[in-house]
């Protein structure tokens, strides 16, 4: 996924966007002053190494890769773009609540500025001919793969965020939600092979001797999968990999740089390394821990029940951070189990040393994130050779690493979900107050023992309501006529329910509301200029009186 960091850098910069964090005019047709920026930027990195300056070239060409962000950055911060799209579409475009389908335009010149990065880089590596075409392709290729899991998000939240039913479930009942997320992951680990395919190149490894030896390494050791695709990359990438999690659907992918640059013995040894990763089910192990984290993470939450921003997102990076530190350190150590793997499978470490050698160059000791150096791998191969019982006790040590992480998981599940049927009666009332189905919410909080006295309050305000179905507006009268008989309680409750039934900014309306009764402190970062009217002005001159 080599286009990540590009695309967290354009997130920012939409976010950061859409938070109002810009200046400068409203000038869309920027855009189009904006187009040849790549281009710019990425060939004068490589003419300047061509003409001699070969640090401030390689400097260049470094921050040529994040052109398209930077030419993005450039029209969303200081052409006003996004703040030109809510004026001529009437769009909200902001960050609460569900996104819009309208978001596509706000990214839209992201798109457009990352291929033009990508043809100017291919413009800039290779010479004219198929060469740079290939090239091209590929990238383009790699970008479109790197869009899928995000886009995949983007479309099932319009989706759910349009619908009444769908999103009042959602975002009220925890069940519904845990049910959509999990939908979403699994879907996505399930058909992440044909995403992928859609958007590389790849054939199936023609029936010959490797393949013929590919298929009884699988038969030793019981591995089954759909096929063995050699993945096209115009001889740019190698690398191997399997691909989906269920036995019926995965795949082998070999890169064709691969192919060519291993001899047969070498390619079965990277063949049985993937393979000792699906033997040792190292992807569910993965899986296990970090649900089981999330959930951890979740039930501190819980548990301290923070109240600012801050401390939440400290507690959600504290557990990122030792989710991250954890993956690591399994994933350097799951590498080697799968190494030691392949030897065993193939009686001889050899064939995937030299693999190694080949792959990297030289064998160096540089660790990364996820892998150990080759030197480091070369060694423990050696000492296992050496060393079977030691071998062992590797061997042990991870499996107890994998255990641990499944007992997380399913405590961490079984507990969640016992907290969530624990809550279910209740999360169902304020469902039925969301869609405004008001005889539903009476009849629910009348089998509930010992109701949220919240809840409760909100059930009873709607008993002398005479209409069938609630909406917003409905609500927001309601509030509103509340307010003017200074019943600020009951004004805040029909409020909330607004906000139930979709009206973000009744939100804003229930906060000083609750202020003005004494009962919460005000927030500082409130805006009371983005209330709606007709509560604007007097919530404004109601606030300054307060603060006297
Ligand atoms: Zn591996």
């Amino acid at each position: 996924m080599p286009y990540i960091p590009q695309l967290v850098l354009c997130t920012l910069i939409l976010v950061a966007g859409v938070a109002g964090w810009t200046w400068g005019p409203v000038a869309p047709w920027a855009l189009v002053l904006l187009l040849p920026l790549p281009h710019l930027i990425v060939l004068s990195g490589r003419n300047l190494g061509g003409a001699g300056s070969f640090r401030m070239g390689a400097l260049v060409t470094t921050v040529g890769r994040f052109s398209g962000a930077f030419a993005f950055a450039l029209l969303v911060l200081c052409c006003g773009w996004v703040q030109w799209l809510r004026e001529s579409l009437g769009a909200r475009l902001d960050l609460e609540g569900w996104p819009e389908a309208n978001f596509i335009w706000v990214i839209f010149p992201y798109l457009i500025f990352e291929v033009l990065n990508i043809d100017a880089q291919s413009r800039a590596s290779c010479a004219v001919g198929p060469g740079r075409l290939s090239w091209r392709g590929f990238h383009l290729r790699m970008f479109a793969s790197t869009l899928i899991p995000p886009a995949t998000y983007l479309t099932i939240a319009v989706l759910v965020g349009s619908n009444r039913w769908l999103r009042v479930q959602v975002e009220q009942v925890e069940l519904v939600s845990a049910v959509v997320f999990v939908a979403l992951i699994g879907g996505l680990a399930v058909y992440l092979p044909a995403l992928f395919k859609a958007s590389w190149r790849t054939h199936e490894l023609p029936p010959g001797r490797l393949r013929t030896g590919f298929e009884e390494i699988s038969k030793s050791v019981r591995f089954s999968s759909r096929k063995v695709l050699v993945w096209d990359t115009g001889q740019m990438m190698a690398n191997a990999a399997i691909v989906g999690l269920l036995p019926s659907r995965r795949v082998v992918i070999l890169s064709d740089a691969l192919l060519s640059d291993l001899d047969e013995d070498e390619l079965k040894a990277v063949y049985s390394h993937e393979v000792g990763h699906s033997h040792h089910h190292h992807v569910p192990v993965f899986l296990a821990w970090s649900v089981g984290v999330f959930l951890l993470a979740d039930f501190a939450l819980r548990a301290f029940d923070p109240t600012n921003a801050i401390a939440v997102l400290g507690i959600m990076g504290a557990f990122l951070a030792a989710w991250g530190l954890a993956f690591g350190w399994m994933s350097r150590r799951f590498e080697l189990q799968a190494d030691l793997f392949a030897m065993r499978v193939l009686g001889s470490g050899r064939p995937l040393v030299s693999a190694l050698e080949k792959i990297e160059g030289t064998l160096r000791d540089k660790a990364t994130w996820r892998h150990f150096g080759g030197l480091r791998r070369a060694h423990f191969l050696d000492e296992c050779a050496q060393d079977p019982a030691g071998a062992l006790r590797f061997e042990q040590k991870l499996k107890r690493v994998s255990q641990v992480g499944y007992a997380i998981c399913v405590f961490g599940l079984v507990a969640e979900l016992g907290l969530m049927a624990q809550g279910l009666p209740e999360d169902r009332t304020w469902a039925a107050l969301g869609l405004g189905d008001y005889p539903s919410a009476q009849e629910r909080v009348e089998r509930i023992a010992n109701p949220d006295p919240s809840l409760e309050r909100m059930v009873k305000r709607t008993l002398d309501v005479e209409v069938a179905v609630g909406t917003s507006a409905d609500s927001l009268a309601r509030a509103w006529s509340r307010w003017q008989e200074r019943d600020l309680k009951a004004a805040a409750d029909w409020a909330s329910m607004a906000y139930l039934q979709g009206n973000l900014k009744a939100y804003l309306i229930v906060e000083i509301l609750e202020f003005l009764g004494g009962e919460e402190p005000l927030r500082e970062s409130l805006n009371p200029a983005r209330l709606p009217s007709p509560w604007r002005v007097e919530l404004i001159v109601a606030l300054s009186a307060a603060r006297q």
